[in-house]
């Protein structure tokens, strides 16, 4: 067989970067077989260092809401280029941007921006310990909320995928701090804060899972977790990291109309570049330093062509209001499976709202790690690679939302939708 230009490249990447690959939900391990390169990518295509064409379902792992390559969110980066990359001072585009996060997610009053979703979700956990002066947290299984100590315990996403949900590394007296609890559980959060009276800083939640697969919460069930986090003074941190700016202009809290204390943003926010943000109450947001007492702090914080790609990508978001048409593609895509699922008589989930969606096979409903994990792996990986072998490239794990963008228009879905019911049909 004749080297590829990605077989070449993996081989040489597999020399001195650990498994190949500078983030591990990258590798293709639990599906079998070697990553694809990309060299180019416009639209809802990626083009691969073979020049193979593939309908990209990952979106950058969420960021690309605008499709590749977006001509606007070029120009901005290209305008402000012209500039400097960086000047270590505060920068007009950073007001811009502060302004635009507040009109957009109202329960946030003051914002600090960081440069990955990590440093969001780290900071934001600081400073609920330092607000309410107390240290643990609860956190979900499955959830993830990148990768720092105190949050990478049961964690979803390559964390699940690759079987480490509790990293090696974390401190034991660290991870006591850390109470995990079932996702879409109220009595087990009723049992938590009354086994652990004034001693739980902060919640943190993806308010609806995409590092599991996307899961839904049960009706209810967001408006309970505010209630309780209200009743015992603790910080409640919505993870939007994933959903803000994705599945509405103010994510799932408008969508749940709930107010948390805090949220956590990243990916859209960056344009496609690297970018984080954590805001909210701003009662809270003022114990940060240089005001108060939770230091947190960025070189890089706020750099301007971050800011640049990040204000173009919320304003097209304004403009284009894309909603209910992601959503409308959103639908079309869970009807095919589930069509060609029932043909064939394959039992299957396939949780959908707007442009996120996962397929799980599995019988069950799929509402927490436990049913999430029921899910048949092994046929997940052959559905996998069929899809990729006919061009339409899903994320390489049973754990992984699938993501559209404004680019995915009438061909891509249609040709997505083909393929899935073949595929399925093939299984
Ligand atoms: C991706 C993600 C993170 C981590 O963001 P990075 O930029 O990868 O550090 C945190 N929380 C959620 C919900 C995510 O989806």
């Amino acid at each position: 067989m004749s080297s590829t230009h990605s077989e070449s490249l993996f081989a040489r990447a597999q020399q001195l970067i650990p498994g190949g690959v500078n983030s591990p939900v990258r590798a293709f391990r639990s599906v079998g077989g070697a990553p694809f390169f990309v060299k180019s990518a416009r639209g809802a295509t990626l083009t691969t260092a073979d020049d193979r064409e593939l309908i990209d379902f990952v979106c950058t792992w969420g960021p690309a809401i605008h499709g590749h390559n977006h001509p606007v969110i070029k120009a901005a980066i290209a305008e402000a280029l012209e500039n400097g990359t960086s000047f270590g001072t505060p920068n007009p585009y950073e007001v811009e941007m502060a302004e635009l996060i507040v009109q957009f997610v109202p329960s946030i009053q003051k914002v600090r921006m960081c440069n990955s979703g990590t440093e969001a979700t780290m900071s934001a956990i600081r400073l609920a310990r330092g607000f309410t002066k107390r240290d643990k947290i609860i956190k979900f299984a499955g959830c993830y909320h990148g990768h720092s100590d105190s949050l990478l315990i049961k964690a979803g996403s390559g964390a699940l995928t690759h079987g480490y949900p509790d990293s090696a590394g974390v401190p034991a007296s660290f991870a006591r701090e850390t109470i995990v609890l079932p996702y879409n559980d109220r009595a087990a959060l009723v049992e938590a804060f009354a086994a652990n009276p004034e001693q739980i800083a902060g919640v943190i939640i993806e308010p609806y899972c995409g590092n599991l697969g996307f899961i839904m919460p049960d009706p209810g069930y967001l408006s309970h977790l505010r209630e309780i986090t209200a009743q015992h003074g603790t910080v409640l941190i919505f993870d939007e990291v994933m959903t803000g700016f994705r599945l509405a202009r103010g994510g799932v809290q408008e969508l749940e109309s709930i107010t948390p204390d805090l949220t956590t943003l990243g990916k859209i926010i960056g344009g496609g570049l690297p970018v984080g943000a954590f805001g909210g109450r701003a009662d809270i947001m003022d114990y940060l330093a240089p005001l108060g007492p939770v230091y947190q702090a960025g070189t890089l914080s706020g750099n301007p062509l971050a800011m640049a790609a990040g204000i173009a990508a919320l304003k097209l978001l304004d403009e284009l209001n894309p909603y209910e048409r992601l959503d409308q593609l959103g639908a079309q895509l869970r009807d095919a499976v589930l069509a060609a699922a029932k043909t064939k008589g394959l039992p299957v989930q396939v949780p959908q709202r707007g442009s996120m969606f996962s397929i799980f096979f599995t019988s069950q409903p799929v509402r927490d790690y436990e049913t999430a994990i029921k899910g048949d792996i092994k046929l997940f990986a052959r559905f996998f690679h069929a899809c990729l072998e006919r061009g339409v490239y899903l994320a390489p794990s049973a754990f992984e939302a699938g993501f559209l963008s404004t680019a995915h228009e009438g061909a891509a879905i249609d040709r997505a939708c083909e393929v899935f019911t073949e595929v399925i049909g093939e299984l």
